[in-house]
């Protein structure tokens, strides 16, 4: 019984180096946990050519959206740990174990971080005909007008729940939120009129803010953005919000070490490319650090913001839905 222990892990200790160099032999599939066109989307498009090219193999992505991302995280955290099947995703890695009861999946054991990707403020926009200006306006109409607003989210443990939970608790005032599978499908739902706020990256945001599609109200930075220069922060106009959201990957917990030591390298080239940051400063965003594109480092930060939003979401409880 030892010699056959003995012998399989002295064949897994062979099969190691030798996966290293056939990795990737396959399609690998990136799962964005949210609907196409929104801000995960975006992100995951502008980087799966230089992936691709650096991973030498064919990324694939596919869109799983719905429960706030927890349903196709729930996808990778139940695939085969074989490197073929990776996710990137937002801080709902983070506020998700707070908001659900129950998880399908325990964040902190089920996935093998890679690394984190890049920090992208959020904007509040709105239908072109919203009836008021800037976040003074925003905030008035919704103080006036109470749950009679409407604001779309992507659902408990999304970026953009977050955001409308926030101003919720900050403002001690409810308004109805509308979940969809991710923000891509809410743009039309805004433009059309029949959304009347949303709170949404700038990944996602950008190209119809400059375009004039939707009205914008605030960015939640700390400072403009040069990529939308009249856009002002929330903080100048009177009211301190900010909120950031983070982005990392991920592959199911199991996925071997040099596999996991192989996509964090492909994707720290990847974020060293200058067309992609070129492409990230367009909308808002430049890549983590290096020193942050680590698997520990990523993964001490996803358990410090778990750690950060328990309390701040408990507290928010009645406007977190
Ligand atoms: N922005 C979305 C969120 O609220 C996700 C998406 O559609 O990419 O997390």
């Amino acid at each position: 019984m030892i010699r056959i222990l003995r012998r399989t892990a002295m064949m897994l200790a062979l099969a190691t180096p030798a996966l290293a160099q056939t990795y990737p032999s396959q399609p690998v599939t990136l799962i964005i946990p949210f609907a196409p066109g929104g801000p995960t989307d975006a992100l995951s498009r502008i980087m799966v050519e230089p992936f691709s090219r650096e991973l030498g193999g064919n990324v694939v992505i596919e869109n799983v959206g719905g429960a706030g991302g927890t349903i196709g995280a729930n996808r990778v955290a139940t695939a085969r740990p074989d490197g073929y099947t990776l996710m990137l995703h937002n801080i709902g890695m983070a506020t998700a174990p707070t908001l659900y009861r129950r998880m399908p999946y325990d964040t902190l054991t089920a996935f093998e971080t890679i690394g984190l990707v890049s920090p992208v403020p959020m904007t509040w926009i709105g239908r072109p005909d919203f009836p008021a200006n800037g976040f003074a306006g925003m905030l008035a109409y919704i103080r006036e007008r109470g749950d009679r607003v409407n604001v779309a989210h992507a659902g408990l443990g999304s970026a953009s729940q977050l955001c409308a939970t926030l101003l919720q608790a900050q403002m001690r005032q409810a308004v109805t939120t509308v979940a969809f599978r991710g923000t891509g499908p809410v743009f039309a739902e805004v433009m059309a009129g029949r959304i009347d706020l949303v709170c949404d990256q700038t990944t996602s945001t950008t190209p119809y803010i400059t375009s004039g599609r939707v009205k914008a109200f605030a960015i939640t930075a700390d400072a403009r953005l040069p990529s939308l220069p009249d856009l002002p922060t929330a903080n100048e106009q009177g009211t301190p919000f900010e909120v950031t959201v983070w982005h990392g990957m991920y592959a199911p917990r199991g996925t071997p070490r040099v596999v996991v030591d192989r996509i964090n390298a492909a994707l720290r080239a990847t974020l060293r490319d200058p067309r992609l940051i070129a492409r990230m400063a367009e909308l808002g965003t430049a890549p983590e650090p290096e020193a942050r594109v680590t698997p520990e480092a990523h993964r001490a930060f996803l358990e410090a913001e778990i750690a950060r939003w328990r309390p701040i979401l408990t507290a928010a409880g009645e406007y977190a839905d």
